[in-house]
């Protein structure tokens, strides 16, 4: 998932896009209202985290000619002006949420889950990955037209590894897919959920291979 980050002060940019990458968003940072219409005119986003106060101008007037490129990403507006009317203007302005600094990571990546909720628009509804196919929308794989039986915590790996097919994901990433605030995590559980998955797939003839990267994660590719 990809996430632009339009803000001017390095060390709340920093701490964002580390908070970010560990939940398996790809960041593009930006310091200008410039470099983010540059960078808006040249990536797809899944959002946008912008910045009101910035070098060269109020970032909200962003938010116009982002839409004028048809650009549907939800846009959450990050501040220090707090106040009620900044917030009235921010949302009026087409902004999809507005948070006030100094606030804490967490709200922000619970606030952008939900933005990312109410948008469900940027993502294709299915993916074929092998002989499996995938929809969004309902939550359902099937392989030659015959659904996958998954328990929910596999549904969750098996999402979070198609996301990035191809490509090592973490297992604090496959956690964090797997796992709510609440819940506890016992060590071998994840490998429990993937060693089944892995079973599944290949009993179903998914044409795909779940690997495991020692200490790293997991990898879901197409079998040899
Ligand atoms: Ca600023």
């Amino acid at each position: 998932m990809r996430i632009l980050l339009v803000e001017d002060e390095l060390e709340m940019a920093a701490a964002l896009r580390a908070a970010l990458a560990q939940h398996d968003m790809v960041v593009d940072h930006v310091t200008t209202l410039a470099e983010g219409e540059e960078a808006i005119a040249t990536a797809a986003h899944c959002a946008i985290l912008l910045d009101r106060q910035l070098p060269d101008g109020d970032g909200l007037t962003l938010i116009p000619r982002l839409r004028a490129c048809k650009q549907i990403a939800p846009v959450i507006v990050l501040t220090a002006r707090g106040e009620l009317g900044d917030r009235v203007k921010g949302l009026d302005t087409g902004a999809d949420d507005y948070l006030a600094k100094p606030f804490a990571i967490d709200e922000l990546l619970a606030r952008l889950r939900a933005v990312l909720r109410r948008a469900p628009v940027m993502a294709p509804d299915r993916i074929r990955a092998g002989c499996l196919d995938y929809d969004w929308h309902d939550r359902c794989a099937t392989i030659d037209g015959v659904a996958l039986d998954l328990p929910r915590r596999e549904l969750l790996v098996l999402e979070a590894l198609l996301r990035r097919r191809g490509r090592t994901v973490q297992r604090a990433a496959l956690e964090e897919a797997v796992y709510g605030f609440d819940d506890e995590i016992q060590s071998n559980a994840l490998d429990m959920h993937v060693s089944n998955l892995r079973r599944k797939l290949m009993k179903a003839g998914a044409g795909l291979e779940i690997h495991g990267i020692r200490g790293v994660g997991y990898l879901l590719k197409h079998a040899a």
